[in-house]
């Protein structure tokens, strides 16, 4: 897709499995099976359709999908692709890890940050693009990072710290330019520092809301992840910036959905908003 001076192109960080009850929280399952159905252990598939971002000046990734680093009981658990996901599918577009100068991170989860970090051929653990400064809001690199027994588990280490180690890591307040013609925008929600990206060129706008609403079947008011920390926020931010794309007739760029990596939405009395436009891939 061209949007004014961005190129963006969707390039996959991996595709998985999600259990379909957590991706839809508190929705019954005869309603959300209707849109994503589930497999025989209850799962949905689930892509993660990370963006590429080039406009002559910087080679943007938002967002690395999963990345490598897990044993085979953990691959089959959420059926994980093999190898190195992210970088095989920038390599089939002709775009190598050193060609990246600026990764940006939605949130800190593993399907979004473990693509960062990879080892090398002994046990160190580096990060994946070597040149790029790693663009994370403060406050989800605090909440991932600090300690809290009540976010055990949901940030692995291995995916952050050697980021930091290796002087890579740029920590941002709430809505800055990070690029011209990129910028975030802090949603809350799925997790207190998540952030969505908006990118602005040429009269043309495209918005990655990331987990605030990660699949068209998420755009409900009360469709929403059960991992998300702050489901009030959810509720109260995403139907406001999902009104906001609307008048302003911008793409939505689906970070999870299966099928469709980027459509248009328009209001619709029934079911809140509907997609109008749509493309499996950017
Ligand atoms: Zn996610």
């Amino acid at each position: 897709m061209n949007l004014g001076n961005w190129q963006l192109d969707t390039v996959s960080g991996g595709r998985m499995r999600l259990d379909g009850g957590t991706m839809f929280g508190m929705v019954p399952k005869p309603m959300w099976e209707k849109l994503q159905p589930a497999d025989e252990r209850n799962r949905i598939r689930a892509a993660t359709n990370c963006v590429l971002a080039r406009d002559g000046d910087h080679t943007v990734l938002i967002d690395t999908g999963y990345g490598g680093k897990f044993s085979d009981r953990q691959r089959a658990h959420a059926s994980l692709e093999a190898g190195e996901p992210m970088v095989e599918s920038l390599a089939v577009i002709g775009v190598s890890p050193e060609d990246i100068d600026t990764v940006v991170l939605s949130h800190l989860h593993f399907d979004h940050a473990g693509g960062g970090t990879r080892s090398d051929d002994g046990e160190n653990l580096r990060p994946t693009f070597p040149k790029a400064r790693y663009v994370v809001h403060g406050v989800e690199w605090e909440d991932a990072t600090g300690g809290a027994a009540e976010l055990h588990g949901a940030y692995p280490l291995e995916n952050l710290l050697p980021i930091e180690e290796a002087g890579q890591l740029d920590l941002i307040e709430a809505d800055v330019e990070i690029l011209p013609g990129l910028r975030s925008r802090v949603t809350g929600g799925h997790t207190r520092g998540h952030q969505a990206l908006i990118f602005e060129s040429g009269g043309q706008t495209a918005v990655y809301p990331a987990d605030l609403c990660p699949m068209i079947a998420h755009v409900r008011q009360m469709w929403y992840t059960a991992f998300d920390t702050h489901p009030l926020q959810t509720r109260r931010y995403k139907p406001q910036l999902l009104g906001e794309a609307v008048e302003g007739n911008w793409w939505i760029l689906w970070d999870h959905d299966p099928d469709v990596a980027a459509s248009r939405l328009a209001r619709d009395e029934k079911h809140e908003f509907v997609a109008v436009e749509t493309m499996a891939t950017l």
